[in-house]
């Protein structure tokens, strides 16, 4: 009997880069992280934390490009410039993800650090949590310089969905002492999960849901009836 073809899933189209003042509610940490932008002190490690899908990660995103843009209106990217496009595109050498790859497949983004052993053990299936093999590769490449001169940013998601903590607890020692030149910005729904010895190294911000004022004033801003 023949074998019947997996038909291979599509990635979701990642969604498009977007600037701190282009985001919806959170006037205080998106204050707080541009004027730190625009003074040239990016704190070097950041916890953006709040429920799922309030922009905590669109807003990492937006640092890492303004960080790195050649050209930016503030603390805004510019997108136009090659370091913008590269971002845009997830080509950016300086700008990397650590996430599941469950994680990663699902938003239409590489899984920048991908665990091949884990992978083959498991007989191909996707993780659907961070592994200690991701972790290994992200601290390898912190040995380096940022290799377009800029900021590296590395954004990792969801540490605590390790249950272990050796994920978080192999990231002690760098996020201690990053790298100079070198931040790393952590997004979770569940900072309650991740150790205090994490919690205490990061700069860290409260993300809320915003207000139904704040939507509406989006909404009437793009032309969208409320
Ligand atoms: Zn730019």
């Amino acid at each position: 009997m023949a074998k019947k073809k997996k038909a291979k899933a599509e990635p979701l189209p990642d969604s498009p880069l977007l600037c701190l003042s282009e985001l919806v509610g959170n006037q205080r940490p998106r204050r707080l992280l541009a004027a730190a932008l625009i003074e040239g002190r990016l704190f070097p490690v950041l916890l953006l934390h709040g429920p799922p899908g309030i922009g905590k990660f669109t807003t990492a995103r937006a640092i890492a490009a303004a960080v790195n843009c050649a050209s930016p209106d503030g603390a805004d990217a510019c997108r136009q410039c090659p370091s913008c496009r590269k971002v845009a595109a997830w080509t950016h050498p300086d700008i990397k993800v650590l996430e599941s790859a469950a994680d990663a497949q699902a938003a239409g983004r590489p899984d920048f650090f991908p665990d091949a052993q884990a992978a083959s053990r498991s007989g191909g299936r996707v993780a659907t949590r961070l592994l200690i093999g991701q972790v290994r590769r992200l601290l390898h490449e912190t040995a380096f310089k940022p290799f377009e001169g800029g900021r590296r940013v590395f954004i990792i998601r969801h540490l605590e969905s390790d249950p272990s903590m050796g994920c978080a607890n192999a990231l002690l020692k760098v996020l201690e002492e990053p790298p100079p030149g070198t931040s790393f910005i952590l997004s979770s729904s569940r900072p309650d999960l991740l150790p205090d010895t994490i919690r205490s190294r990061c700069k860290t911000l409260a993300f809320l849901p915003p207000s139904r004022e704040e939507t509406a004033e989006f909404l009437a801003g793009r032309g969208i009836p409320p």
